[in-house]
């Protein structure tokens, strides 16, 4: 047993692949390459009750921040709030940063240097809430209907 990672980690049905590094999943909860974005959710900083629905569109790279209310992140001015650094950062953690730049066709150091552009935060949220129910079954051998969603 590994003690950085948590349980559901290690089960054999667990669906997740296995982190590149250990990732702080109280930071960043929920982080994946979908959609034709990086996309996830972070923890805000000061508030435990909040969380942000950050992404990275691929090509265009452009960045969105917003809470899972859509409401606007007010750290996003132009340039990419410490929500979006810590969305790459855990983003690297987990796949690498050649399979996150490829995913979003873009050079290594330029990941973060689109501009802002609104993007719909509810779907990810939604797909977020998905994850949290799915990781809370219990190990089962049975095929879960609910998992074409992660495909
Ligand atoms: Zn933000």
């Amino acid at each position: 047993m590994n003690a950085e990672r948590p349980a559901w980690e290690q089960t054999s049905a667990g669906r997740v692949v296995a982190p590149v590094q250990p990732r702080k999943l109280a930071k960043v909860p929920f982080v994946e390459l979908a959609d034709g974005r990086l996309q996830g959710v972070v923890s805000s900083g000061s508030d435990i009750e909040r969380v942000y629905v950050s992404s990275i569109t691929a090509g265009t790279l452009t960045i969105n921040c917003s809470t899972n209310n859509n409401r606007p992140c007010g750290g996003l001015r132009g340039s990419a709030c410490k929500h979006l650094h810590a969305l790459l950062d855990e983003a690297v953690l987990q796949y690498g940063v050649d399979r996150v730049a490829r995913y979003l066709r873009a050079e290594e150091g330029a990941l973060l240097s689109g501009q802002p552009e609104a993007a719909p935060a509810a779907m990810v949220f939604s797909r977020f809430l998905r994850h949290l129910a799915y990781l809370e079954l219990p190990e089962s051998t049975v095929p879960i209907p609910e998992m074409h969603w992660f495909r």
